[in-house]
């Protein structure tokens, strides 16, 4: 059974009920950060979260939202969403994305190492967009296969031996011993143009990615981002997934 691999769920109860009803049978889930932030369900999404036995990594949301960050590099929206979700959190809550160990964090399964992080396994906050911020990290790597999220772009990048490439979903990859760095895209905020919520699956033993989206109610997750008084942007970029 393969492992289920999500991130970026980013308190979005309807995109995260849609992919775990989409996925099938698997066998443990893999979760690379940002529960909370964003959206407007951190507890239900916490407490489904406390309720599984969820191997997470923290992002950068869930430690705003723990009061871990002074909030300074964060856009306006971005900030205000994460005071609104630090007021909003349970105690319990809170403390619990205060406790989540920061990535990277190596998984072994049936033989099989491979590493989960929140941006990249040197940093929390990096973002991997561009071929320029993957090649350095090639000496780097200790596993030939890292998740990785935080930037909500479905895909990732193969480190050849000459050079990166880009990993262009949908469908399913053949991992064929080079490093990866495998992102499954968001599941509460995609910003790849394609706003069907996104994650992977991942069979260690086949060496089998496949990347999937899956269709949700955006119409009540955004009218809950409006009623709940955060900015109106939040809300509208989950209709148009950018
Ligand atoms: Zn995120």
């Amino acid at each position: 059974m393969p492992h289920l691999i999500l991130s970026d769920i980013h308190a979005n109860w309807e995109a995260l009920e849609a992919v775990l009803a989409d996925a099938g049978q698997y066998q443990r889930i893999l979760c690379l950060g940002d529960l909370v932030g964003y959206g407007a369900d951190p507890n239900r999404v916490v407490e489904w979260a406390r309720a599984q036995e969820l191997t997470v990594v923290r992002g950068n949301h869930d430690r705003a939202a723990a009061g871990l960050d002074d909030l300074e590099d964060y856009n306006p929206a971005a900030r205000a969403a994460a005071i609104w979700t630090r007021r909003s959190l349970t105690q319990v809550n809170r403390l619990y994305l205060e406790k989540l160990p920061r990535g990277p964090h190596r998984v072994e399964d049936t033989g099989v190492a491979f590493d989960l992080a929140h941006g990249s396994p040197l940093d929390e906050d990096d973002y991997l967009v561009q071929m320029a911020d993957v090649q350095p990290l090639r000496p780097h790597l200790k596993t030939p296969l890292t998740f990785v999220g935080h930037t909500h772009l479905q895909g990732g990048f193969v480190l050849l031996a000459d050079g990166v490439q880009r990993i262009v979903p949908p469908g399913v990859l053949k991992l064929a011993g080079d490093f990866y760095l495998i992102n499954p895209g968001s599941v509460g905020q995609p910003r790849d143009g394609d706003p069907r919520a996104a994650y992977a699956l991942y069979w260690p033993e086949d060496e089998v990615v496949e990347y999937r989206r899956v269709e949700y109610d955006i119409a009540t997750a955004a009218a809950k981002i409006r009623r709940a008084g955060l900015p109106d942007a939040l809300a509208a970029r989950l209709e148009h997934g950018v």
